[in-house]
């Protein structure tokens, strides 16, 4: 078959999925360890707030999660663990544990946890890009503060994009956990299940973490027999969704099922079967009879199964 490289739309699938429209500019090569106190002498900074796994926002009906300091400043924010997440236009964004007790708040600042923010649209899209940043960042310097080698106490340098141990001079980076996520199809039914922590009458694709040393498609193969007993043959990449729960990446990418037979591992899926494309249709449209739905428009399953039912098959 030829090798087509750019047989793909001008704006790739993940650019549309909940979390990606982050517009922020990193400016990965220009950090350094002030970048923090430059940022913050900067009149036009703005900051975003976390703690007790929530975000501030404030409310209204321009709600934001971007704090300018005067306006953060009562909230505790603190200034050793405060990261650099990079430029939007000419504004620099930062974020930090907030050390305010949330009870007290404020009736004009509102805290929600990140879950609600993302699945009820509670900031503006471009937000929710920082706020993933930002959570995902934050959340690994809280479970990685010491040296995984000796044991010190280590310290955040470049902005919270590294850490060092000041005893064996060790140098930790923030870490991603991908994630496969895949629908898995056989000719025009689809396969989806729901774990018993799901809502009511929401089903959806299937998904694991990839293990260390595992390509993308072997761990699409291994987690669909583990969870179906299903073997599955080609898998194409088609998407992928920054998962600040808590700093993941999801990489969606449709399976070819080799056999209708299928188990389920009842340990990990309360239920699952093939599902038609028509029947699809109505779960992505809110019209099933039965009241099935799909994920979320945001979730990368939901761009996953819209795609396949949009394909020709
Ligand atoms: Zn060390």
């Amino acid at each position: 078959m030829p090798f087509r490289l750019f047989d793909a739309p001008d704006m790739e699938p993940s650019h549309f999925v909940g979390f990606a429209g982050n517009r922020i500019n990193r400016h990965s090569e220009k950090r350094s360890d002030d970048v923090v106190a430059t940022a913050l002498a900067n009149g036009k900074a703005r900051i975003l707030l976390t703690g007790q796994g929530q975000v501030l926002v404030m409310g209204g009906n321009m709600a934001s999660a971007l704090f300018s300091l005067q306006e953060a400043e009562p909230l505790l924010p603190l200034p050793e663990r405060t990261i650099y997440l990079g430029m939007l236009d000419d504004a620099p964004i930062l974020a930090s544990p907030s050390d305010f007790d949330f009870a007290g708040l404020p009736d004009t600042i509102k805290a929600f946890d990140y879950r609600s923010v993302y699945t009820q649209g509670l900031i503006p899209p471009e937000q929710l890009g920082a706020m993933a940043q930002a959570v995902s960042l934050l959340t690994w310097h809280e479970n990685h503060r010491y040296c995984g080698r000796c044991g010190t106490e280590t310290l955040m340098r470049d902005g919270g994009y590294r850490r060092t141990c000041p005893n064996c001079e060790a140098q930790h980076f923030p870490r991603t956990d991908p994630v496969a996520i895949m629908m898995v199809v056989r000719g025009e039914k689809c396969l989806l299940a729901r774990g018993a922590h799901f809502g009511p009458g929401m089903y959806s694709c299937l998904a694991g973490f990839i293990e260390p040393g595992e390509t993308i498609e072997n761990a699409v193969r291994r987690e669909t027999f583990e969870e179906t007993n299903l073997p599955v043959g080609r898998v194409l990449y088609h998407a992928s969704q920054p998962w600040p729960f808590p700093y993941s990446l999801m990489i969606g990418c449709h399976a070819e099922a080799l056999s209708d037979e299928f188990t389920l591992d009842k340990a990990e899926l309360e239920d699952g079967r093939w599902f038609s494309r028509d029947e699809v249709v109505t779960m992505l449209d809110r019209t099933h009879p039965g009241g099935l739905m799909t994920p979320p428009p945001g979730a990368i399953a939901a761009h996953l199964i819209r795609s396949w039912v949009e394909s020709r098959g």
